[in-house]
């Protein structure tokens, strides 16, 4: 149920409200816009609908809200939420572009693609520490020193980083050094993760299960936001169908559906749905022509000798060419770089 008040309630307003549902055991989740607060009941649907919400000092309207996701959706909060990361933004009119390598394989290997990825106009650096690979026998990330890697190329070149969490335990660790924690696809409905990074402010990039429809993916959101974190982005990498040709299949269509439906930013992983960096640049425009708030791409010195998703990764000079047509057709969609 979401409890729109009237514009210019009062703090006493607001607060009759909240305690009201807090009497009866609902949680209740302020959003603030410019003009109007709403407020997102979550609890027992009977309990609440026994509340004359409708009748409350300062309530303009009360409306039901049918999806199973509430405090990600738009019903909940009709202005899209801009993230920030470090100086970078995601969910505004600029289109971000988050690079690096797959995994961090030396100082040599990450401090060389920061300073290619800066030069080029990157704003946030990725890179793993802990890799969640398929197979036991593939190398597994460098743990906290991959870690330390990243926040010595962040101190080099400024730019924010974003590295994958995949346990439960290693949130302070994590949190110590990246500016975004992301959760991998492979994790997507690891729910004891998600809550407890709900928990922390540090912004979350959730990507989507590759066996994952949007709507799991939006429920997913919906537990980290609701453990108090409302900095979460979206990413959509592809998901698995009976195609071959490519790793996985890019979803474009999710992301005017999930501007439609939520509030939250979503950008684009050409990399990973795709798996063949002939392609990358082709996807990397269709996902700003759709409408993503960004995109996040592998690129490595020497892809042939990476340790980790060689196949997909961009040398430098296509890193360079892509952001150059990134950068050329930015203005007729009224994105700026
Ligand atoms: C990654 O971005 O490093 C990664 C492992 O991707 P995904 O979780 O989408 O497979
Ligand atoms: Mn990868």
């Amino acid at each position: 149920m979401m409890i729109v008040m009237k514009d210019g309630a009062t703090e006493e307003q607001v607060e009759g409200v909240v305690e009201k549902l807090h009497s009866i055991g609902a949680e209740a989740h302020l959003s603030r816009g410019e003009f109007k607060t709403i407020i997102g009941a979550v609890g027992d649907r009977e309990k609440i609908s026994e509340i004359p919400l409708a009748v409350l000092s300062g309530v303009e309207s009360v409306i039901p809200v049918m999806k199973p996701f509430k405090l990600v959706s738009r019903e909940f909060h009709p202005e899209g939420t801009v993230v920030k990361v470090g100086g970078a933004e995601l969910g505004g009119k600029k289109f971000t572009v988050i690079a690096g390598p797959c995994a961090v394989e030396s100082e040599e290997q990450v401090v060389a693609a920061a300073k290619a990825a800066k030069a080029a106009g990157a704003h946030i650096l990725r890179g793993g520490a802990f890799k969640p690979r398929t197979s036991p026998y593939s190398f597994q990330g460098l743990g906290e020193e991959g870690l330390k890697l990243l926040a010595l190329a962040r101190d080099i070149t400024g730019l924010p980083v974003v590295t994958e969490i995949v346990d439960v335990r290693h949130v302070d660790l994590v949190t110590e050094y990246a500016d975004m924690l992301q959760v991998g696809a492979r994790n997507m409905q690891n729910f004891l993760l998600l809550r407890e990074i709900g928990l922390q402010q540090k912004p979350v990039m959730l990507k989507r299960g590759m066996s994952s429809t949007i709507e799991e993916m939006l429920m997913a959101a919906e537990y980290i936001v609701r453990g108090g974190n409302k900095n979460v982005v979206l990413c959509e990498r592809g998901i698995r169908t009976f195609e071959t040709a490519t790793r996985n299949t890019l979803d474009l269509s999710a992301i005017p559906l999930v501007k439609g439906t939520s509030h939250l930013p979503i950008i684009v992983d050409p990399s990973h749905a795709t798996g063949k960096r002939e392609i990358i640049a082709a996807l990397s425009m269709g996902a700003m022509a759709v409408g993503a708030d960004g995109i996040m791409v592998e690129m490595h010195p020497d892809p042939r000798a990476a340790l980790c998703d060689g196949a997909q990764s961009l040398d430098f000079s296509q890193f360079e060419n892509l952001m150059a047509d990134l950068t050329n057709l930015a203005p007729t969609l009224g994105r700026t770089l």
